[in-house]
């Protein structure tokens, strides 16, 4: 579909709070557009007032300085509808960008499955400085000439109709084919766009993974794979150039025409007596005013029309619903006091790409408050899809998940995602302090307790050590953590908040051994305290801390029950097979 001006109607809502400045910016507009029209008729009584034989020199000079008022007057206003106009196209690409990217955060992970980085990234740039050409100069250039060109039009039927009335059927040649180029460009240029997107999407997926890249020396393949897509991305772009050079050439010519033959006239008619020179100085420039007016809008609807593509793209991306989302009413679960229950009933789930192959299929089971489970099974069996249910990244096509007795698609996201304290495969650190770093879901949390989890995660002794103790940077812009340094400040993350309910998933992937005991030690302490933990785990020594057992094979429950029972009937088959 190709993209039309109404498209940009979608930028409504990022304007409305911006009313008083818009209007701001049309006055001066106008006022601008008024001083400009007036510069004609200044001219006309400086040559028929001024240059007149016998005419004394002051009538001339007075005559230079109403000349010189109307500029000034001319550029206060153009200053000003410059800053209001300016000022509005980066406040209104901020305001989108912001809403963009918020939105995008709360997407469930299936819009990431189908939407690539790279491409969210080139949406926010690209399409957003498109947007801010067109809002902070282009539309105002648009909305000036217009003005202008309207006005122009209106003082030379006024002062010369018959001669109008031959520059506007000059005029309309330009008009329809334009109209044919106009959209050929838009065409284009929506293509050109997406084709940029692609290049975006694929360098950002290639520096992501620049180590392997690296390793396999596959530097030069991907930077021929990179040449390769925007050679296409060029291709189109040269497309829409192509189309657009032939269509501001046209303008051009059509409107010289126009003037020309204005002048044509003109020049006749002061030779023939029927007008003075100052008419046809003052209709010559009105003319110049039209046509010039004419071609500033050609281009300007060009840039109109590309915007109105990005802003299809960027509302394409704000209207994406994620599939996951809070109820309208959602219902609040009760906080246990030893912990936290969990309930799966009968859990269904494939990834929404891969529609035939069952991820998890009728997963059931209950682990009471304070009871620990371990979920166990070869890799590939569904742990980490089950993580993903219980945060609720996706949801089940069937059966559902309690949390506290509660159903957790009825809870509120926030609600369900604040009790549950999480401890990813891969530690994930950012860039900032140790200290930020525990802190991150809770950036109002007192030093003292940052320092308490970290001591229960047993991170305090080498964070200590550290060059600047908590407050050390570290990740992008800092230290790089070794993998169970990393592990530990991301347990500590995950308890600091005093969570009921934690899950760890693959935990001890990066612990050594003494490590694994302090882990297995942190989880018997907080049990304890009354925390429940789902650990997904093939470590011996991990399990030996559950009270209970689920064990996964290709997504299907193998066994669920005591942690005893379940590893007896393990060995039994191990035994037997
Ligand atoms: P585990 O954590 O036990 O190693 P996973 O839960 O990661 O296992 O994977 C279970 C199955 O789901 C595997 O067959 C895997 O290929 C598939 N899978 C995992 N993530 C996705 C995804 N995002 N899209 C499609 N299939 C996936």
């Amino acid at each position: 579909m190709t993209p039309t001006p109404q498209s940009l109607s979608g930028l409504w809502p990022f304007i409305r709070p911006y009313r008083w400045q818009v209007a701001c910016a049309g006055l001066f507009l106008v006022l601008a557009a008024g001083t400009t029209l007036a510069f004609p008729w200044a001219l006309r009584t400086l040559i028929d007032q001024g240059l007149v034989e016998g005419a004394n020199a002051d009538v001339l000079a007075t005559k230079f300085v109403e000349l010189f008022l109307v500029a000034v007057a001319l550029a206060i206003f153009s200053a000003a509808r410059f800053y209001t106009v300016s000022w509005l196209g980066e406040k209104i690409t901020v305001d989108v960008k912001n809403k963009v990217y918020a939105h995008v955060l709360q997407q469930s992970p299936t819009f990431f499955e189908t939407t690539q980085s790279g491409e969210v990234l080139s949406r926010l740039s690209s399409d957003a400085t498109l947007i801010q050409t067109v809002v902070g100069s282009s539309l105002s250039m648009g909305l000036r000439n217009l003005v202008m060109g309207v006005g122009a039009m209106a003082m030379l039927v006024w002062t010369n109709p018959w001669l109008m009335f031959q520059v506007m059927a000059v005029l309309a040649l330009v008009v329809f084919p334009s109209v044919y180029l106009g959209r050929r460009v838009r065409r284009l240029s929506r293509a050109s766009q997406d084709r940029a997107a692609d290049s975006s999407a694929l360098a950002s997926e290639v520096l992501n993974a620049i180590s392997v890249v690296q390793s396999y020396t596959a530097e030069g393949r991907e930077t021929q794979r990179f040449a390769d897509s925007t050679a296409q991305a060029l291709g189109t772009s040269l497309r829409r150039v192509r189309a657009r050079s032939l269509l501001v050439g046209f303008i051009i010519v059509a409107s010289s025409a126009a003037l020309l033959w204005g002048l044509y006239m003109g020049a006749l008619s002061v030779r023939a007596g029927t007008t003075t020179a100052g008419e046809l100085g003052q209709t010559v420039v009105y003319v110049i005013l039209l046509a010039s007016a004419f071609a500033v809008l050609g281009e300007v609807y060009g840039d109109v029309l590309r915007a109105a593509g990005a802003t299809e793209r960027l509302m394409e991306l704000l209207h994406t619903r994620s599939d996951v989302r809070s109820p309208d009413h959602p219902q609040h679960a009760p906080w246990l006091v030893n912990g936290s229950s969990l309930v799966l009933r009968d859990v269904n789930f494939n990834y929404p790409s891969r529609p035939t192959q069952q991820a998890l299929n009728g997963l059931c089971g209950e682990v009471q408050a304070g009871q620990t489970v371990a979920i166990v099974g070869p890799s590939g069996a569904g742990k980490t899809t089950l993580f993903s249910l219980l945060m609720r990244f996706y949801a089940p096509q069937h059966g559902e998940v309690l949390l506290d007795g509660v159903p957790i698609a009825q809870m509120d996201l926030s609600d369900l995602r604040q009790r549950i304290g999480v401890v990813p495969q891969e530690p994930v650190v950012f860039s900032g302090s140790v200290m930020d770093n525990i802190r991150y879901g809770k950036p109002d949390a007192t030093d003292k307790e940052v320092h308490a989890a970290a001591e229960a995660a047993f991170a305090h002794e080498f964070i200590a050590e550290l060059p600047q103790g908590y407050d050390t940077a570290v990740g992008r812009d800092g230290l790089t953590l070794s993998g169970g340094q990393a592990q530990r400040v991301g347990l500590a993350r995950a308890i600091y908040g005093q969570p009921k309910f934690v899950v760890l998933d693959e935990p001890s992937s990066s612990l050594d051994q003494a490590g694994e005991q302090q882990l297995i030690d942190m989880v018997t302490a907080l049990k304890k305290q009354g925390v429940t933990f789902v650990l997904m785990t093939h470590r011996k020594n991990l399990i030996e801390v559950a009270d209970k057992a689920l064990v996964l094979r290709d997504g299907v429950q193998q066994s669920f029950g005591s942690r005893d029972e379940v590893m007896a009937t393990l060995m039994l088959q191990a035994g037997g097979a």
